[in-house]
């Protein structure tokens, strides 16, 4: 059963009550915020970008010469080409994953014995951004981008496929791969937006 609990409201002085110090205090508070420095951002008219280490929608990284170390060696038991999805199908993404019914991840082997991934889609409605999945991924595959404007008018555009989180890695890395990793885009961004307030 849950429990309510009532806070009585503190009764007011004489003195309070006939010269309004309470609507006065609750003034100043306004007016000393009314002329404070804005840090609200006009969106949608007015779009931020976010820093490079955002946890957005995720993408999905081909084979482009830029893998890491790791790739090389798991790289034997795949049939990759250059520009094809680098995932080794390891599936520990989707094993790190607090919901890992959102991944959907098929790979076939082929005659030659090797494995190729023929299916990668991601149900980004049930995903609450943690992080885990980029984590695990032994081959730097499955990242976040900066892309935060992901609403949809139906829920099949919620369902992420290979194709989709290919082209948003390949968008993402050709703008931001050499920016350095940092949480703040650059000093100046960082002190537009918070270096005017006063932690008390
Ligand atoms: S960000 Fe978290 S919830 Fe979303 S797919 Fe990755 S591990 Fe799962
Ligand atoms: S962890 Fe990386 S390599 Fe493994 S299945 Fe997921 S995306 Fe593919």
């Amino acid at each position: 059963m849950i429990k309510v609990r009532y806070v009585e409201r503190p009764k007011l002085t004489n003195t309070e009550k006939i010269f309004f110090l309470d609507f006065l205090r609750g003034m100043k508070i306004t007016l000393k915020n009314f002329f404070r420095r804005t840090i609200t951002t006009k969106y949608p008219f007015e779009k931020l970008t976010p820093p490079k280490r955002f946890r957005g929608v995720h993408g999905h990284r081909i084979k482009n010469g830029k893998e890491p170390p790791s790739f090389k060696v798991l790289e034997k038991f795949m049939e990759i080409k250059d520009g094809e999805s680098r995932c080794v199908a390891c599936y520990m993404c989707q094993q790190a994953c607090p919901v890992p019914e959102l991944f959907k991840i098929e790979a076939v082997q082929l005659p030659n014995g090797r494995k190729k991934v023929i299916k990668f889609d991601m149900n980004l409605l049930n995903c609450m951004y943690c992080g885990l999945c980029t984590e695990a991924c032994p081959v730097d595959c499955i990242i976040h981008t900066d892309i935060y404007e992901v609403a949809g008018y139906h829920r099949a555009s919620g369902v992420a496929h290979l194709s989709d989180l290919t082209e948003r890695a390949k968008d993402f890395d050709n703008r931001r791969y050499h920016e350095p990793d940092r949480i703040w885009i650059d000093d100046k961004e960082r002190s537009k937006l918070w270096g005017q307030i006063k932690w008390s």
